[in-house]
């Protein structure tokens, strides 16, 4: 399951340096996927890019961007429930194509 930022979201940007996919943008904010730029996917809030975020695997046991948000506005996303596998393959794309 890739993880969301909610409307609780203040902008802070604490989450963002957590990162290791670098799958969280500021609002209005360009994103950059295997070396091409794409429009943001929020205009009103600090986003995460479904495509980028692997949960952390790969790298950690646990989300790192949960723990560091102060409104607790970082939430598992019903909409794109992926299985570790998917994770796993996710991460090794981002790997070959680019971050
Ligand atoms: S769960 Fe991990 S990979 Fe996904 S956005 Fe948060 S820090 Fe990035
Ligand atoms: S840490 Fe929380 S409030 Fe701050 S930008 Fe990230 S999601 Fe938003």
């Amino acid at each position: 399951m890739a993880i969301m930022i909610t409307d609780e979201c203040i902008s802070c940007n604490a989450c963002e340096a957590e990162c290791p996919n670098t799958a969280i943008y500021s609002p209005g904010m360009a994103y950059n996927l295997g070396g091409q730029e794409y429009a943001a996917l929020n205009e009103e809030h600090t986003y995460i890019v479904p495509d980028k975020c692997t949960e952390c695997v790969g790298y950690y046991d646990e989300p790192q961007c949960i723990p560091s948000c102060p409104t607790e506005a970082i939430i598992a996303d019903p909409e794109h429930v992926e299985t570790r596998e998917q994770l796993i393959a996710k991460k090794e794309q981002l790997d070959l194509v680019g971050r």
